[in-house]
């Protein structure tokens, strides 16, 4: 493990992406730069570090939404209408992800499979 809380959140953000698969050139892009906007703000406030993993990785989620792309796509549970799972809680040192449809637990984040 690192103690770069920043580099921590990048390896679990882009381990739970090639954990579905989307871990091309755009989506890390998208990766790096919330990666970078999280550098600034924990300079403003750094008991934030704690935290930053679930908050790059809810970056993410949003930016890549923006453009399209849900991840990580729900695959837990039977609700077939496409949904995301979501982190819980937002603001934990070890959020997981969980499913926003039926609350199935799936997994913490950067433990995607
Ligand atoms: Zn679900």
């Amino acid at each position: 493990m690192t103690h770069d809380p920043l580099l921590a959140a990048r390896a679990a953000s882009l381990h739970d992406l090639s954990a579905r698969r989307l871990a091309d050139a755009a989506a890390v892009s998208v990766l790096e730069q919330a990666v970078s906007q999280r550098r600034w703000w924990l300079l403003q406030w750094a008991d934030g570090a704690a935290f930053v993993a679930g908050l790059v990785a809810q970056d993410l989620q949003d930016t890549l939404f923006d453009h399209g792309v849900r991840w990580p796509r729900c695959t837990a549970c039977e609700q077939t209408a496409e949904h995301s799972l979501s982190l819980e809680p937002a603001l934990d040192p070890a959020p997981r992800w969980v499913c926003s449809e039926s609350g199935i637990d799936v997994a913490p984040l950067g433990e995607l499979r």
